[in-house]
């Protein structure tokens, strides 16, 4: 059987080396994930971030805006500067970086509002990514679109610098959630032998991997569960001709249940679930604008649909992207473009 496990690697070269040189000598170094930062950009930020501190060099984490409750547990969270809430601090230590990482994310659009200070810091920038098709804003690219999570890079990256046996239970746990979250908890197809030996090798350190998949998954509010209960029953569009489905959830719909960040964390991939559909829509009004989630198995490409007609990207099977239209202008837009993409998801 052809294995599963052969793959480029993007840390092979002097480069990984050398960068773990530099990082001796710096002093400023900035951490940033994108914006709605999820369990992959903050694990993969928190995990180097306390790797880095417990080899004596000192770091912070920026991230545009608020991450998730359920990763509350992390050790290092409450030091995290959100540019959201204190701009100006964050924009400070973005433009006088020495090193500056860009974890899980491609292009410097993804931060939003702190794009602007992103672009003009003069730091040596080093992105650590798994996206498709990245932007080359940085100095240091590790861009491997094979990997599962950013996470995983990150362990491969202290891997080559020969200090994986001094990985701490702090650092493993962010890893391993990056890790899972970004795998669907160990099922998608990125996943490799690759990805369970650096489990395995997280789990070695210490950590309570069943606690830390409860902590992520079993920590619901009720509003949560009713709001996923009311996106199922009452707006799940279903267009079995055209193999696609639709969940679009208004402001005043995620109001109702006290909506929180990450609530809806996961709703497309149900509505992907739905037999014999291979293209899932996740719409989702907020105050600035609408959000997109997009899903698919097999040959569709989600990135595609998204970036031909969204601006969005991502990965070939799961994209996003973002509208100023209304929510329902946005819905309509997507309904009308499903009979164009009929042969194409009939498989
Ligand atoms: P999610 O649906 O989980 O928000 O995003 C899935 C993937 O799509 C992300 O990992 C990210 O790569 C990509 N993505 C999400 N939103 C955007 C966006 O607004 N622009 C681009 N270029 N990619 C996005
Ligand atoms: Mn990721």
């Amino acid at each position: 059987m052809e294995s599963k496990d052969v793959f480029v690697d993007v840390f092979a070269g002097d480069s990984a080396i050398e960068l773990k040189d530099r990082l001796a000598t710096s002093k400023r170094v900035v951490l940033t994930g994108h914006r709605s930062p999820d369990g992959d950009a903050v694990g993969s930020c928190l995990a180097l971030w306390n790797h880095l501190k417990e080899h004596g060099v000192d770091a912070t984490v920026v991230l545009p805006d608020e991450f998730p409750g359920f990763i509350s547990w992390m050790n290092g969270k409450d030091e995290i500067v959100l540019h959201s809430e204190t701009p100006e601090q964050a924009e400070k230590l973005l433009v006088e970086a020495d090193v500056l990482f860009v974890l899980d994310y491609n292009d410097s659009s993804r931060v939003g509002d702190m794009q602007s200070a992103l672009q003009s810091s003069d730091a040596f920038k080093v992105m650590i990514d798994h996206h498709q098709q990245p932007s080359d804003f940085v100095d240091l690219m590790f861009s491997d679109e094979k990997s599962c999570s950013t996470a995983e890079m990150v362990y491969r990256l202290i891997e080559r610098w020969g200090e994986e046996g001094e990985l701490s239970a702090a650092s493993a746990a962010c890893l391993y959630c990056g890790i899972m979250t970004d795998s669907g908890s160990f099922r998608f197809p990125s996943v490799t032998p690759r990805t369970h030996r650096i489990a395995a090798a997280l789990c070695e350190t210490g950590i309570n991997h069943a606690e830390i998949h409860s902590m992520v998954y079993d920590n619901n509010r009720e509003g949560q569960l009713k709001l996923v209960g009311y996106a199922l029953t009452e707006k799940l569009e279903v267009f079995p001709e055209y193999h696609a489905a639709i969940i679009s959830l208004s402001l005043d719909e995620l109001a109702r249940f006290d909506y929180e960040k990450g609530d809806t964390e996961g709703l497309v991939n149900r509505a992907l679930s739905v037999e014999g559909v291979n293209f899932a829509a996740f719409v989702k009004e907020s105050e600035e604008r609408v959000k997109l989630s997009f899903r698919s198995v097999g040959e569709f490409s989600a990135r595609d649909f998204s970036s031909d007609h969204f601006g969005g990207g991502g990965h070939h099977n799961a994209a996003g992207g973002a509208s100023n239209d209304s929510i329902q202008e946005v819905v309509s837009k997507i309904r009308g473009l499903l009979p164009e993409y009929s042969s194409k998801l009939n498989y």
